[in-house]
């Protein structure tokens, strides 16, 4: 098990694991908090976390439509643990870029994103919603400017800070939203893969032999709850299911894959 301390790689994917358990644990806290983009026009730069808030994910639909191609997107939201663990590295020397103290920068609000063909789109992203906030200082970065963006940053880390609670019973820290010595200590000594003795749901989608269980259950009563008609509702994610689940995204501006995820399972209010 290696923490988040000991690691040498500059590529915050070692700390993916870890980070989608935050994600679900945020988005706990603060539903819709955060959402996908990865469904969009998008090429994704190495690395990339594809999340970012709704009111951005938004105003980044329109500019891709807009613009009729593709964007390759290199950074949209990172997380408290992925700041944390460059910041860590920048601590023991093994970076020379300046890093930010975790819980600080722009990307960790979910609402701004880096991306490579900045020249080309620089006035439609402008006249869509977003900034060209630092000009050529930081040319690839654009923060949405909806007024419907919240703050998300103290948010993230009392999830942090619930979960760190929740796996170790026997050290447990207060929720309060702030990242002292204290619970940056902790994000260091989190394992990087995420801890081993946390469960989140499992992915649903069609799949022989059908999946069968109460988390299908539950998907089915969401899916007429929102208005979609189902006529069984047996706990098997059978063919009707998924049509169903594939109208429910339509309903919702999601591309129609019939596999509810993380993205569909917030929209149907079930995390
Ligand atoms: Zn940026």
């Amino acid at each position: 098990m290696i923490l988040v301390k000991e690691l040498t790689a500059v590529s915050t994917i070692a700390v993916r694991g870890l980070d989608l358990q935050l994600f679900w644990e945020l988005n706990q806290l603060v539903p819709n908090s955060l959402v996908s983009i990865a469904d969009l026009n998008i090429k994704k730069g190495e690395g990339l976390f594809p999340y970012c808030q709704l009111p951005a994910r938004n105003a980044l639909k329109a500019a891709l439509t807009a613009y009729g191609q593709s964007l390759t997107i290199n950074s949209a939201y990172r997380s408290v643990i992925a700041q944390a663990m460059l910041y860590s590295q920048k601590q023991r020397g093994l970076i020379d870029n300046l890093v930010g103290y975790p819980g600080k920068s722009d990307h960790q609000k979910g609402a701004s994103l880096d991306i490579e063909e900045w020249a080309d789109v620089k006035t439609l992203m402008t006249s869509h919603g977003w900034k060209w906030t630092y000009g050529n200082k930081d040319a690839m970065h654009f923060d949405c400017t909806s007024n419907q963006i919240r703050d998300i940053r103290p948010d993230s880390i009392k999830a942090f800070q619930k979960l760190w609670n929740k796996t170790n019973p026997d050290n447990q820290i207060a929720e309060d939203g702030d990242l002292g010595e204290q619970t940056l200590k902790c994000i260091y000594n989190s394992p990087a893969e995420g801890f081993p003795n946390v469960q989140y749901p499992r992915i649903l989608k069609l799949t022989t032999p059908y999946q069968f269980g109460k988390d299908v259950g539950q998907v089915q009563l969401a899916l007429r709850k929102a208005g979609i008609p189902l006529e069984q509702a047996n706990q098997i994610f059978d063919n009707a299911t998924e049509q169903a689940v594939k109208a429910f995204q339509q309903s919702k501006g999601l591309s129609p894959d019939g596999v509810v995820g993380e993205q569909s399972r917030i929209l149907l209010q079930l995390s």
